[in-house]
Order: structure tokens, then sequence, then C-alpha cells
């Protein structure tokens, strides 16, 4: 049988046209294009999927095939348990000549996915080329080259969307976009979700970038007021809706063309959103450098530190927001129902599950995989081990949760937002509602320890507690010397250690060169 020739782009997280090379390529071939999606049922079984996910995704995926439609090639889905399932069906119908894709930088899944379709593209002599993808460099030398190379691939002209696609000359069957309420994309979703999509992407970039920058810096931790004042382009990012490009060379665009008067204002916030751009890829290299930081720690000596698994009752409670500490839970609701939060709360919510709570980020790390609609499992796994303390060259940072609550939310109204049970707490307690005499207690009708939580741990001794236990950990006597190690991989060049004569560098500080404040 005389098969039909196609070429086929092989789209994951880069749910756009314009600034594509595999799509670029695929066009400059001359053979018509299959624009081919897997929904990869497997993928969704995996403990970090979720329904908020795919509700993104959805949308990126209608808007990717209405971009496709105005090119002259829908695109085809197929749906099945991963790509290779979906590929070998697709080679049974059409010739393939080619199979061009971004290289992918994701979790372990993906990873495996990803050498199994290579596998069998070598087995049956189909060339699949791989393209860089955003500022990740593929088999890195050394991490003093990182910077250098990132820096040059973004200055790059941006890869323009093809005129149009040569149609296919037979009919390719495309499986129906699953639903966003069908089951087997887990647990149904309480909350909102961002929107997916170009528009939508294009949208928030251009809004940022003119408008919502001025107040970036200010408030960029603060709880409510940063949904409006941060970029909110993580999401876009992940799916790839756009690219890193894209959005650099629009902001360069912008820094450009600031008037005399919007200097002021403007030129602190967008320097910021630039390095935050750069920490982005940043992150993503050390997953590709080292894709065991999914399970391991970056520091082995940090391997034991806490069980595993670790206290149910307190990783259950720290799930649904019922810790006690009224910020703690505000926070992880809203993270909750809105699949978003600010980057000092996220690590805020993190340093009290794995100081306070004692809870591995093993166990922490796959709900709040499956909560942020911008899991990106390079930042991810990178930012849930930092802030655990098990990377070994970071700083230790455990946040008091009363602190940050006096700090960011000194009235108590973004408590009683996502805490309503104490709304009718005064201000005064609103901090530490377990300090309310038990008459006031009564007099505002709730009690605590049945209407809410008394604090499921005493914030001292448990801080006493994990400070004791990562010291007895970081004198063993190799610690150091594994640290360099970490830090030669892994670390992070911007602050370049004062002191060379060591065999190893000392290990530099990612989260004080990130500039956060306590
Ligand atoms: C425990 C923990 C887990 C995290 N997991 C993720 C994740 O899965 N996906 C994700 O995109 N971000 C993650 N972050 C980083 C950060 O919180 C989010 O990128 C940021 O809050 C997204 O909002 P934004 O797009 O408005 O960011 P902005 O502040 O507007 O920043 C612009 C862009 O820079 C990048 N960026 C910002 N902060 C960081 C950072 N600290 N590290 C790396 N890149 C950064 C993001 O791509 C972001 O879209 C995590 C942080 C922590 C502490």
């Amino acid at each position: 049988m005389n098969l039909s020739s196609v070429v086929v782009v092989w789209f994951k997280r880069d749910l756009r046209v314009s600034d594509h090379a595999p799509l670029a390529a695929a066009v400059a071939s001359g053979y018509p294009v299959i624009p081919l999606f897997v929904v990869e049922t497997d993928y969704w079984e995996t403990p970090v999927a979720s329904r908020r996910h795919w509700c993104f995704q959805h949308d990126c995926l209608v808007s990717l095939n209405q971009s496709l439609c105005h090119l002259g090639q829908s695109l085809i889905v197929r749906v099945a348990d991963d790509a290779l399932v979906a590929m070998q069906a697709l080679a049974q119908t059409v010739h393939i000549q080619h199979i061009y894709a971004h290289e992918e930088t994701g979790n372990d899944w993906t990873y495996q996915r990803d050498l199994k379709v290579r596998a069998w593209c070598h087995e049956v002599h189909v060339p699949l080329t791989e393209f860089p993808y955003n500022g990740v460099v593929r088999r890195l030398k050394s991490r003093d080259e990182w910077s250098a190379i990132r820096n040059q691939r973004m200055a790059q002209s941006l890869i323009a969307a093809p005129d149009h696609l040569l149609p296919l000359s037979v009919s390719v069957h495309s499986d129906a976009l699953p639903r966003k309420i069908d089951p087997r994309f887990g647990a149904p979703l309480h909350g909102v979700v961002q929107k997916g999509g170009r528009v939508d992407a294009e949208r928030t970039l251009a809004g940022f970038l003119e408008v919502r920058a001025k107040d970036y810096l200010y408030q960029i931790s603060a709880p409510g007021a940063s949904e409006l004042s941060c970029s909110r382009l993580s999401t876009h990012l992940a799916y790839g809706v756009l690219s890193m490009k894209e959005v650099l060379h629009s902001l360069n665009r912008r820094v450009k063309g600031l008037m005399p008067d919007e200097k002021k204002a403007f030129s602190r916030s967008l320097a910021a959103f630039r390095s935050r751009l750069s920490w982005r890829d940043h992150f993503i290299q050390k997953i590709e450098d080292q894709p065991s930081i999914e399970y391991r720690c970056m520091h082995s000596g940090c391997e034991k530190m806490r069980p595993l698994p670790g206290n149910a009752d307190f990783l259950h409670a720290w799930e649904v927001g019922q810790t006690g500490y009224p910020f703690i839970d505000a926070c992880m609701r809203n993270l909750v129902y809105q699949g978003w939060i600010t980057f000092r709360m996220r690590a805020m919510l993190v340093s009290f599950a794995s100081y306070h709570l004692w809870l591995d980020w093993r166990e922490t790390g796959h709900h709040l995989a499956r909560t942020f609609t911008d899991y990106e499992p390079g930042i991810h796994y990178s930012q849930l081990q930092m802030q655990s303390g098990v990377t070994g060259i970071n700083a230790l940072r455990i946040y008091s949760p009363t602190k940050q609550s006096q700090e960011h939310d000194p009235e108590g109204k973004y408590i009683k937002q996502w805490v309503p049970e104490l709304a009718s707490v005064p201000v005064a307690y609103i901090h530490e509602p377990w300090t309310m005499p038990p008459l006031l207690q009564t007099e505002c009708g709730i009690q605590i320890g049945q209407d809410y939580p008394a604090p499921i741990v005493d914030h001292q001794t448990a801080i006493r507690s994990a400070r004791e236990q990562i010291s007895a950990v970081r004198k063993q006597s190799d610690f150091r010397d594994k640290a360099g190690k970490v830090f030669q991989k892994l670390g992070s060049r911007r602050r370049q250690p004062q002191r060379r004569k060591k065999s190893h560098p000392k290990p530099s500080d990612d989260q004080l060169s990130m500039d956060l404040d306590d």
C-alpha cells in the first residue's frame, strides 16, 4: 500500500504557532504537515496531574487549533496511553517522513516518554529533530557557560508564524478533544481557573508591560494585590503559549520605548521582571542537568532528614487550610481556589510544611503540583528543595507565620476573606486567635478548637526542633564537600564566591541573591 508522505509537528508544552522552530522546519520541508497533539492518558494518572491543568490546557488547545485552521490545517488530536502509542497508530495510516518537536524539559514521566519515542523513531528510521526550548541548554558542559548561551539565544530574531501549511492529501482521523469535565482528568475542581490560549496570553503580557508592571515591585509579595500586579505569565509560559523569547522581545521594546515620565515608575519593576524570567530558565536548567531532583534531595546528606511518610494528619491539615495559623490557612485556601499565589506565599507555605510540620517536600510537592496551574517541574522541585533546606547551597529560611501575617495583612482583611470562620475576630487577635480570652471568644461567637482549629504545632517548639535536626545533618564531616559539588553542578553563578582558594568554591546563596528580605 502506498501511504501518503507527511511530516509531523509534535506539540507538547509549546502550544503556539509563532516563534516555533519545529513548525517552521516542518513547513520548510515542503511536505504536508500533521500538527499533532496527544492527550496521554497515562500522564493524567500521575500524582502531579490535575483537572486544573487540563482546563487550562484545553483552552490552549482550542486556541492553537484556531490558529492552525487559519493556516489551512487543523490540529490532529489523538487520545492514547502515551505519544508513542499514538505515533505508532499514526504510522499505520501515513508515511511519516520526519517528526519535529521541541526538547521538553519536564518531569521523569515525560523524559521516559521522550526516550521511548526516540528509540522507536530510530527503530523505524523516522528522523526526529528536537529544537532547543527557551533558555534551557541540553547537554550543557559546564554551568559556567549557561548564562552566555542563554542570552545569545534570547537575542536571536523571533521566528514568524508560517503563512500557511500544505493541506493533507488524505483524511487523517482526529479524536475529539476530551471535555474539561471528562472523568479521566482527576478530582472535580472547586474554584476558578486562569483562562488559557494565545489571545489571553498576549493580552496578559501587554497589560502587564503597559500598565500593571508599575506596581509590580511594590506589591510582589502582597497576597491579594499581587494577583493584579504580578505578570501572571507563568502558566502561559509553562504551556508555551508564549515563548520566552517573545516575552523578552516585548519587554525590550517596552523598555526602549518608555517615555521620560514613565521611567521612574516602570524601570525598576521591568528590570526585576527581566531577572525573574532569567530565573525561570535557570531553575529549569537544574532539572535538565539533574533529572533526579524530582525524587532526590540535591544534597544527599539531607535525604533521610525527614520521615517519609510524615505525619498524615499534619499533611491533611496543611492541604485543606486547617493548621490553626490563620495566614497560612488563608494562603492555602486562596491557592486551592485560584491555582495561583505569589512567590513569597508559596515559599512560606512550603517552609511551614517543611520546618513547622517537618513534612518531606516529596509529600507536599504533589499537592502543590496539582494545585499550581503553572506547575513547571524544573522550577517546582528546585524551589521545593530550596524552601525545605535540602539543597545544601541555600540559606535556611524559616518564616514566622505570625510575623508574615502582621507584615502582609496587618488588618487581617485577607485572612477574613479566605477564613470566614474568623470574620468576627478583632484585629488585635486575628493573627493569633488562639490567644483570645475565652469570654471574648464567646462574645465573638467563635470557639477556637471547635469552629477553627487551635495551632496544630507550637511555633517556637517546632522551629527549635527543626533547627536542631538540620544542624545535626549539617555537622556531617562531608557536608561542605558535597555542597560544593551541588554548587558546581546546579548553583547560580550570579554571585561568584569570594574565596576561590579552596578546592571547592563556597556554596553561593541562590536565595539571598534573589533579594528575599527575611
Ligand atoms: C515552592 C515553590 C514552587 C514553585 N513552583 C512553580 C511552578 O511550578 N511553576 C512556576 O512557573 N513557578 C513556580 N514558582 C515560582 C514563582 O512563585 C512563580 O513563577 C510566580 O509566582 C508566577 O507568577 P507570575 O507569573 O505572576 O510571576 P512574575 O513575578 O510576574 O514573574 C515573571 C515570570 O518569571 C518566572 N519566575 C518568577 N519567579 C520565579 C522564581 N522564583 N523561580 C523561577 N521562575 C520565576 C515565572 O515564569 C514568571 O511567570 C514556585 C515557587 C515556589 C516558592
